[in-house]
Parts: structure tokens; sequence; C-alpha cells
């Protein structure tokens, strides 16, 4: 028996948005270890051949540590199975992917990744805001907000321009608003903040920059959160009616780009 592993990205965590590939890889898995953020409720009919183990963090419980996660691959393939490592979105972003492929190396076990939806993509799609936009935005930035961002990065940040993207931000949002506007950009810039994307109880909070701490407050924005600064905020179109102003001044906009363009 030859035993490997399989890194597959679960996307954002609606079992609609895995790959031909997740669903082929779980298929064959004789053991999947999988993240809070993946789509694990669906696992039992997906996996049907595998034992199920949580790895990620429950309330009451600690996640298992990252190297208990590497040496649990590398054992279940010394053993002959087929281990599937199931995570939140693409393992390669911001996902500690990188370290489980050397793990995997390291001790000689085959190991493939198959990619998936990041939710620095997905999450803001759900909420109807497209990362770029003719005439609005022609480059992002993905982040982690795990830790707050140094001076330098800021102020890069502020004058790079485009759409930034924020994952496991909720904790640094202050740092993050008032260390862009800091470093200059300007307060009216709008702000998303989508919970839970692709979920049923996805929320989008939107504001300002010199707003939206306090708008995050007063709703008591929580984690998983994809945060999005940047004027295609403007073009969301999920309906909240939270977003209603905001949706009306991202019309406005998007119509004078559009005439801009056209008189150009
Ligand atoms: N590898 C993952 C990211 C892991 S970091 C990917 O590519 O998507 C975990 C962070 O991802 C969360 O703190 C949150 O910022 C974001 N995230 C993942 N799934 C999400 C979801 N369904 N809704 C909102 N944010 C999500």
């Amino acid at each position: 028996m030859s035993g490997r592993v399989t890194l597959v990205g679960g996307g954002p965590g609606d079992a609609d948005l895995l790959t031909i590939a997740a669903v082929r890889a779980l298929a064959t898995a004789d053991v999947v270890l999988y993240d809070r953020l993946a789509p694990h409720e669906a696992l039992a009919d997906l996996a049907p051949g595998a034992d199920l183990v949580d790895v990620g963090k429950r309330p009451g419980h600690h996640a298992l540590p990252q190297s208990g996660i590497e040496a649990l691959l590398v054992e279940h393939a010394r053993a002959g199975r087929h281990a599937v490592r199931l995570k939140g979105g693409d393992p390669y972003v911001l996902g500690r992917g990188g370290e489980e492929v050397l793990a995997c190396r390291r001790a000689g076990v085959p190991v493939a990744v198959v990619p998936g939806i990041t939710s620095a993509i997905a999450v803001p799609a759900a909420a109807g805001i497209p990362l770029t936009h003719r005439g609005v935005s022609h480059l992002f930035t993905v982040v982690s907000g795990h830790a707050p961002l140094t001076e330098d990065e800021l102020r890069h940040l502020a004058q790079l321009g485009g759409t930034l993207v924020v994952l496991m931000g909720v904790g640094t949002l202050p740092m993050l608003a008032s260390g862009l506007a800091r470093h200059g950009l300007v307060p009216s810039t709008p702000v998303a903040i989508i919970e839970r994307g692709h979920r049923p109880d996805q929320r989008t909070t939107i504001a300002d920059l010199g707003g939206i701490v306090t708008a995050a407050g007063v709703v008591g924005v929580a984690s998983p959160a994809v945060v999005v600064v940047g004027e295609v905020v403007r073009l969301a179109h999920d309906g909240d009616r939270s977003a209603a102003g905001t949706m009306a001044r991202a019309a406005a906009l998007a119509e004078a780009a559009v005439l801009a363009e056209a008189g150009a």
C-alpha cells in the first residue's frame, strides 16, 4: 500500500465551490483532516470512506498545533493511507499549506496540492464587490491582519492605490483604519467587512474609512471576515440595507467613470 497526502483547498465554505479535483480527492480519502473554515458539513457524503478529524478550533477545544497536524499527515501516509488535508480557501493563501508540503517532503511522503477558491476573492464577490473594475481599480493587494501591519507597510499600502483585501483582520481593524488614515488614505474611502461569506448568515457592513471601526463595533463584527478597502466597495450590490447609501453613490461613481471614459 502506498500512502500519500493531498492538500485540498476547500474554498470559502460552500460545498458548491469545491473543485472537481477536490471532490475526487475526498472520494478516495481514507482520512480527512479538516479546518473549521472548510466546507466540512458535506464531508460525510463527499468522503464516505474516510475517518473525519477536526483539527481546527472549536469552542472549548484547542486547535491541534501546526506541528501536530503535520505529524498526523505523515503518520497516516506512512501507514499506507490516503490522507486529505482539507483547508479553507486556497492552501497557499495565508493557510500554512507550504509548511505542510515541506513536512511531507522532509518525511519522504508523496504530496499533491489541489488549489482552492480563495476567500480573498470569493468573499468580496459574495457581497457583489469585484476587486478590480475598469476605471476604478486595476490591482489588489491581499494582506494578513493577524498581526498589526508595520508603519512601513501601512505607508506603502496607503500610497499604492487599488484595492486592499485583509484576511484575519477583525482584531486589528482599528490599527488598520487609523494607520491607513495617518499615511494619507482619504477618510471617505469606502470599506466593506463581509462576515461568513457564502454562508447562509453572511453579513456585509459598509462604511467609510473614518467610520468603519464604529460601524463594526455597533453591529459586533466577528471573525471569519474579509475586509475590503477601496473604491470598488461602491460597486457592492448584495442588497444590504446598511449599504443602501453607499450603493447609490456607487452607481453614480460607476456611471461617472463610464461617461469619463466615453468622453475621453
Ligand atoms: N487559505 C484561506 C485563508 C486562511 S486565513 C483562503 O484562501 O481563503 C483565514 C481567514 O480567511 C479568516 O480569518 C477570514 O479572514 C478569511 N475567510 C475564510 N473563509 C471565510 C468566509 N467564508 N467568510 C469570511 N472570511 C473568510
